[in-house]
């Protein structure tokens, strides 16, 4: 077994043109240890790439990925809980001001919500995972009054809303939005143009950055 070789050629690259420009930042960060102000919640979707997405140097960006940027909502069990623990990391070690919860278009994982839902044999994780937007879906109402694509696209959006929901079901998290030291904020990336939107609680829908760079967007907790 190989390294493999596109990794490679990536690490030189980056020893060559990027390291360099780092080394300090690095070395700080080294010495002084990561104080990230933002932590994103993103897919493990190999297109969107927080880092690249907003331009980050290493130290900037907390990211926190998996499958469709899903949070389950607070459940303290024996068991293991690695959203969790990356969570209460972020929120209470960090002290992050904001969490960005960034889906995005054609997402694999809405779709296998949607595809699987019914089948009788389930994955081993997959479904199980996903079955967490099952109260998304539902909020959406009649799907047979949308196309399939559009439904999908709507779940995206609706599933940023319930991980922010989800996300202020944790005491430490909720504290800290009701004291206004944590912002919650939810975006969209599209794949195809690019295009950022983020969700803005007043208006219940997504907005293009741009126009809501002076607004408050922060959810509340409940
Ligand atoms: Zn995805």
């Amino acid at each position: 077994m190989k390294f493999p070789a596109r990794l490679f050629e990536g690490y030189r690259t980056f020893v060559n043109t990027r390291l360099p420009l780092e080394r300090s930042r690095y070395h700080t960060l080294a010495e002084t240890g990561q104080r990230p102000e933002v932590m994103v919640i993103c897919c493990c979707d190999s297109r969107v790439s927080p880092e690249v997405i907003f331009d980050a140097h290493p130290g900037e960006i907390f990211v926190l990925r998996n499958v469709a940027n899903l949070v389950p909502p607070y459940n303290p069990t024996g068991l293991t809980h690695g959203v969790s623990a990356a969570l209460e990391f972020a929120a209470e070690i960090l002290e992050v001001k904001h969490i960005v919860v960034m889906g995005h278009s054609h997402c694999g994982g809405i779709r296998a919500f949607v595809e699987h839902r019914d089948r009788p044999n389930k994955g081993d994780f997959i479904d199980n995972w996903m079955s967490l937007i099952a109260p998304a879906a539902a909020s959406l109402g009649a799907e047979d009054v949308l196309t399939r694509s559009d439904f999908l696209s709507a779940l995206e959006r609706a599933s940023i809303v319930a991980t922010l929901d989800n996300l202020t079901t944790f005491p430490g998290i909720r504290e800290r939005v009701n004291d206004h030291r944590l912002q919650l904020v939810g975006a969209y990336f599209d794949v195809a143009t690019g295009q950022l939107t983020v969700y803005d609680p007043s208006s219940g829908g997504f907005a293009p950055v741009e126009n809501l760079m002076t607004r408050q967007i922060s959810v509340t907790a409940k």
